[in-house]
């Protein structure tokens, strides 16, 4: 429905039924869901075009539909297999001005006008004169390219890219180049995250089996059939990340056979279950009152998803799903010792904590964080690191993520075992007393770590929820008790020159939390206490390159006036006193007034974190809601501000 007619036309009128899928009805869908501000209606739009690409694909051809899907979450592969896009904007205007014929200088001028290169590509190709229509793009050759774009590395690279990006433009028409600028930039910005992509698409293959079938449906049983088939392709999707694998699995066994044929497999790393932040022992117990629960260290190193696959091959992904065997090939040649014989293949969750092997002593991140990120050699490994199991989600052939907690660390605790500085099972209390809790707490402490995850052990709410931010998990940081309750994780989106001697460097900075729902990074904080020259110096070498000539569009600024705005791209935890509202910043913004951080202080980059990785709104409202709970209950108490 809302699609107007001359829309509708526009975009089906466009090809046959087994013909390639032309890239204009993609822009075209693209422009119609950036048009609208209204949810339902994005969905709506999108749902249409995948219905439309999944009835006209030839049978058997899974490609189309695949090739849609990651154009719209603007990926080009599965996160662990890292095909990336993310190209620089100066050799994006390069493209433009050799496939427009206009001078770098004027489109920079017009970058600083429109802030959207996308647009700017899209003017340039439609005030320029052709004498002959170029030959329409298909979506797979679009794909294609994008992906030999992302995979080009090496030698003249940048000169490779550049003509594929000149050829590509050249046969643009009406918004196609819009798209392509803004898919090669990394952000489509058309407020359609992956979350709705996937409810399209559960609604456009309902859609398509229920026509296919020819079945009439009340609209009460179509309004339960889309919610299901969105349940279930949601659940199978946080199984089995990967498109790769659920779409071609979808349009041959249909959305309720996803279930059967797509499951949690060794060598698809699924998103981590988290935890949520609490500030007390107390609301701890409140929790889980008369439920069962462990209280387990938490460790203070980067979490591993290590996978070994049926052939003895060992992977090991990061928090967000990169493969991280280069840069652990310690932790895969070791991993063989820890597994008992009966063990042939599992998804092991830890923590990898660097650790003095002469000692036995647990080291902090910043120890960790000295090791390189990519072809490590073990001989040449300085910092060790020791594997904390504290999950099983996969073992000999069956997942386990719906089976109680006590039951996967049981089975976990049977099929491997403890190697000193290579390998250990979490330590673990299972005691529901305040006073032993608290001990544990300090002890976590001494010992190294962060303090402590809580979590249910038995029934159903034990369950493992890959990518949930669950409130069966608890987390209590010794750090917590003073402040907010938790740290944030912000992105770095502007930078103030520093004064008298820090001239040359950012002395400042402003900082972002990150909006999936509408694709956008809304400004929090200015820090710039407590950098050393150092540290000002190093992150001005990083930053330095994300200089843009102006601010990005999907970036709420509010009242913030940094010096330079920088392409959203680089994360910092930072703690912060307390929260308090502000009319300067936009996070979580009501009626003019923001979120703000109050004496925010630097903890460290967590490159580990990508730029949409970083705390969302909700997450900020939260903690803003607890402390003024707080704040009442103390004044209750007599305990004044
Ligand atoms: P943070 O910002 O607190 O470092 P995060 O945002 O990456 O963490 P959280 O859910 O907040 O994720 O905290 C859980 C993290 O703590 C896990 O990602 C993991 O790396 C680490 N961790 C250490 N010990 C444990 C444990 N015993 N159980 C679960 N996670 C643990």
């Amino acid at each position: 429905a809302a699609l107007s007619r001359k829309n509708d036309v526009d975009i089906k009128g466009g090809w046959k039924t087994g013909d390639p899928v032309p890239y204009a009805a993609l822009a075209k869908t693209f422009a119609l869901i950036e048009a609208t501000t209204k949810r339902l209606e994005k969905t709506a739009l999108l749902t249409s075009f995948l219905y439309l690409v999944i009835q006209r694909s030839a049978d058997g051809d899974s490609n189309s539909l695949l090739q849609t899907v990651y154009l719209c979450i603007n990926r080009l592969s599965p996160d662990y297999v890292g095909v990336e896009l993310g190209i620089g904007e100066s050799l994006l205007i390069k493209a433009i001005g050799e496939s427009t014929g206009r001078s770098i200088a004027t489109i920079k001028a017009d970058l600083k006008k429109e802030g959207d290169l996308g647009l700017v590509a899209m003017n340039s190709k439609n005030s320029q004169k052709t004498l002959f229509k170029p030959k329409p793009l298909t979506l797979s050759f679009v794909f294609s390219n994008l992906r030999e774009i992302a995979l080009t590395s090496g030698h003249s690279s940048q000169a490779k890219k550049v003509s594929i990006i000149t050829k590509l433009l050249a046969a643009c028409q009406g918004h196609e180049a819009k798209y392509i600028v803004r898919s090669l930039e990394g952000k489509l910005r058309i407020g359609n995250a992956e979350r709705s992509v996937v409810v399209a698409l559960a609604h456009a293959a309902v859609l398509a089996e229920k026509d296919k079938a020819g079945k009439k449906w009340s609209k009460d049983k179509l309004t339960s059939r889309l919610e299901e088939g969105a349940n279930i392709i949601k659940s199978v999707y946080s199984e089995l990340p990967s498109y790769d694998e659920v779409i071609p699995a979808l349009l041959k066994h249909g959305v309720e056979g996803l279930r059967d044929h797509c499951k949690l497999t060794p060598g698809v790393p699924l998103k981590p279950m988290l935890a949520k932040p609490t500030k007390a022992i107390g609301e701890v117990l409140d929790r889980f009152e008369n439920k069962r629960f462990t209280s387990e260290y938490k460790y203070d190193g980067e979490r591993a998803q290590v996978h070994m696959l049926p052939d003895g091959t060992v992977g090991v992904f990061s928090r967000n799903s990169e493969d991280m065997s280069k840069k652990y090939p310690d932790l895969v040649e070791q991993l063989p010792n820890c597994i008992k014989e009966s063990t042939k293949s599992f998804v092991l969750d830890a923590e990898a904590v660097a650790i003095d092997r002469t000692t036995g002593k647990l080291m902090p991140f910043q120890e960790l964080s000295r090791r390189k990120r990519k072809d490590v050699k073990v001989e040449d490994i300085q910092v060790r690191v020791c594997l904390f199991g504290f999950d099983l989600l996969y073992l000999n052939g069956e997942p386990l993520l719906k089976k109680s907690l006590q039951e996967r660390r049981e089975l976990l605790r049977k099929h491997f075992q403890t190697v000193p500085g290579e390998f250990d099972f979490a330590k673990s209390s299972d005691s529901e007393s305040v006073d032993d809790i608290q001990t544990f707490l300090e002890q976590s402490v001494k010992d190294g770590c962060e303090g402590l995850m809580v979590k249910m052990l038995e029934t159903d709410a034990s369950f493992y929820e890959p990518s949930r931010r669950s409130i069966n998990w608890l987390k209590l940081k010794k750090d917590y008790l003073a402040g907010v309750g938790d740290s944030l994780d912000l992105v770095v989106v502007g930078g103030y020159y520093g004064k008298g001697k820090r001239t040359n460097v950012y002395g400042a900075f402003l900082l972002a939390c990150y909006d999936s729902d509408s694709e956008e990074f809304q400004t929090i904080c200015k820090i710039g206490t407590g950098f050393s020259e150092e540290a000002l110096q190093s992150h001005y070498d990083v930053l330095k390159p994300l200089e843009l000539s102006k601010v990005r569009g999907d970036i709420k600024i509010g009242g913030a006036k940094p010096d330079v705005w920088f392409e959203p791209q680089i994360v910092w935890e930072v703690l912060t006193a307390d929260l308090s509202l502000s009319p300067v910043y936009t996070a979580c913004a009501r009626a003019e007034r923001g979120i703000s951080l109050r004496f925010p202080r630097f903890v460290r980059i967590r490159d580990d974190k990508g730029a949409d990785d970083a705390t969302a709104p909700e997450q900020i409202a939260e903690m803003y809601e607890s402390q003024a709970l707080a704040q009442s209950k103390g004044k209750k108490k007599g305990g004044g501000d």
